[in-house]
């Protein structure tokens, strides 16, 4: 329960800076494609393909593509309709495999009714493959010789180090068991040797199991779900989830109501986000540098 302020336990909760901490790793990013670039290589390259014309789709490939020109790399965006069959998907992440100015691929999810996310992710160059969905890198993620890896996991797993939080035979609760993040995630707290339950929307007393966790990370996508009295004082709580509500972007954790209680939480806004896309960065050079043997 949350303690009256100023009692003495209470806990000082540390607000996490998800973009400043993601511009600090863009510059350094943006360095190294510089140093790229002035020892005589082209600019890394990621090709965005959207199929329709899902607003919020446009306006998350619209931030990767910035975000791409910020730290000095080139972003080619490929608009399809709606209408789109599978089989010209298919194509056009087979252009773009076979295209050698192409070090990243990221096709924006959710697809249209009719294209199978599976077989998009299955068609993609695992080389080239930014967003860590091919089922050649989830595997290596799952024996731990990940190299591409999804890029929210990615971010989650950054904002714990740089706050050092320990996670060595720490009890951590993922909430959430979706293959873009509730199960990588999983896997690269266990390799970090943590101690992972994950739960789901078939997990009976969520609320005690989480009483028990030093980490939190809740990826659920169900407003303010996580409540104060699921914290226990001094856990970390990570809030992946992000739910538009009315024209507020609210998360999996009750943000207010864990003040005092948690050690450090991320805000649903300025939080996991600006961390995921600068993991999409992060790939995209890795890509680019594995595929010119750097
Ligand atoms: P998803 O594929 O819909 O998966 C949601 C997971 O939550 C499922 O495993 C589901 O369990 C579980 N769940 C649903 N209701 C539950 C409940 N009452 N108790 C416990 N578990 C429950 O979602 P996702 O793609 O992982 O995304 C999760 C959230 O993160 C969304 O809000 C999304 O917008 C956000 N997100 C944010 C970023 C970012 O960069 N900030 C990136 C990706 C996702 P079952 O498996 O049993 O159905």
């Amino acid at each position: 329960m949350s303690k009256p302020p100023g009692s003495a336990d209470e806990v000082k909760t540390v607000v996490v800076d998800g973009l400043g901490l993601a511009k600090t790793i863009r510059s350094e990013l943006a360095e190294q494609v510089q140093a790229e670039i002035d020892a005589g290589g082209r600019a890394p390259c990621l090709a965005v393909v959207l199929v329709g014309d899902d607003p919020a789709s446009l306006s998350y490939i619209k931030g990767k593509q910035r975000a791409c020109q910020r730290v000095n790399m080139t972003s080619v965006e490929h608009r399809l309709p709606e209408s789109t069959s599978q089989e010209a998907v298919l194509e056009l992440v087979g252009e773009l495999n076979a295209d050698d100015g192409v070090d990243g691929i990221l096709v924006q999810l959710p697809l249209p009714k009719g294209v199978s996310p599976e077989l998009v992710a299955e068609a993609i160059d695992p080389a080239k493959d930014a967003d860590g969905i091919h089922p050649l890198n989830t595997g290596k993620l799952v024996a731990g010789t990940g190299e591409l890896i999804a890029c929210t996991p990615l971010g989650v797993m950054a904002v714990l180090d740089h706050h050092e939080v320990s996670l060595e035979g720490a009890n951590v609760v993922v909430i959430g068991r979706s293959d873009i993040v509730g199960k990588p995630v999983s896997f690269l707290l266990q390799q970090r040797n943590a101690t992972v339950t994950m739960c789901h929307s078939r997990t009976r007393d969520l609320s005690r199991i989480c009483r028990r966790a030093d980490v939190i990370v809740a990826a659920v996508g169900s407003p303010r779900m996580v409540k104060a009295d699921w914290i226990r004082p001094g856990a970390a709580v990570i809030d992946v989830g992000v739910t538009a509500v009315g024209d507020e972007l609210v998360g999996d954790v009750d943000f207010e109501a864990a003040q005092g209680i948690a050690s450090l939480i991320t805000p649903s806004r300025r939080g996991i986000g600006p961390m995921t896309i600068t993991m999409l960065l992060r790939n995209t050079l890795h890509a680019y540098r594995a595929r010119h043997g750097r």
